[in-house]
């Protein structure tokens, strides 16, 4: 049984998180998304709600877990018992943050293996940052979250009239 990990803050979920996700489904069993919460920062959406985002737009699939948690990725990591973890890389920009966070973890736990996996190209300049940056202008992101994020992302900023 193959698994691994899918770290991230997905505040909120895109489009580009999801297909990586469904790439990664088609590598592994298992694919447990993690939502990483940092209680040093205010996130748009609450962890609950993050989880029920995720939850509605992946659907009936027994073979992703959403799960949550604070800390060190790799205490997290090791407490699960798994040894894979599942990073997008979208342009060169994640590239150099991705290398340091990949070996710091590697340094941290040995037996870690970091899987990067590249998004469609539909997504590969998708981040939640711009999402939310954009969404709390009355920017319309539709096409790049899915339906249920873009409906609780109107219901939080409103709608700009065309
Ligand atoms: P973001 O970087 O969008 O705020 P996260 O911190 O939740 O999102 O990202 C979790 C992981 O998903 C990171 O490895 C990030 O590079 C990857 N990722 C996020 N968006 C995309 C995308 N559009 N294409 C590929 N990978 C992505």
């Amino acid at each position: 049984m193959r698994a691994a990990i899918y770290p991230g803050s997905f505040d909120p979920l895109t489009n580009g998180h999801l297909s990586l996700i469904q790439r990664g489904l088609q590598m592994f069993d298992r694919v447990v998304v993690a939502i990483a919460v940092n209680p040093k920062k205010t996130p748009l959406f609450t962890m609950q709600e993050r989880m029920q985002l995720i939850a509605e737009a992946i659907g009936p699939e027994p073979r992703v877990e959403i799960d949550h948690f604070e800390g060190l990725m790799v205490d997290y990591v090791r407490k699960r018992k798994m040894n894979v973890v599942l990073r997008g890389l979208r342009a060169m920009s994640d590239f150099e943050y991705e290398f340091q966070l990949a070996n710091m973890n590697r340094r941290l736990a040995p037996e870690l293996e970091t899987v990067f996996m590249m998004t469609g190209e539909d997504y590969f300049y998708v981040s939640s940052n711009l999402v939310r940056e954009v969404a709390s202008f009355g920017g319309n992101v539709e096409g790049m979250v899915p339906p249920t994020v873009l409906a609780k992302l109107t219901e939080k900023f409103g709608k700009k009239a065309p």
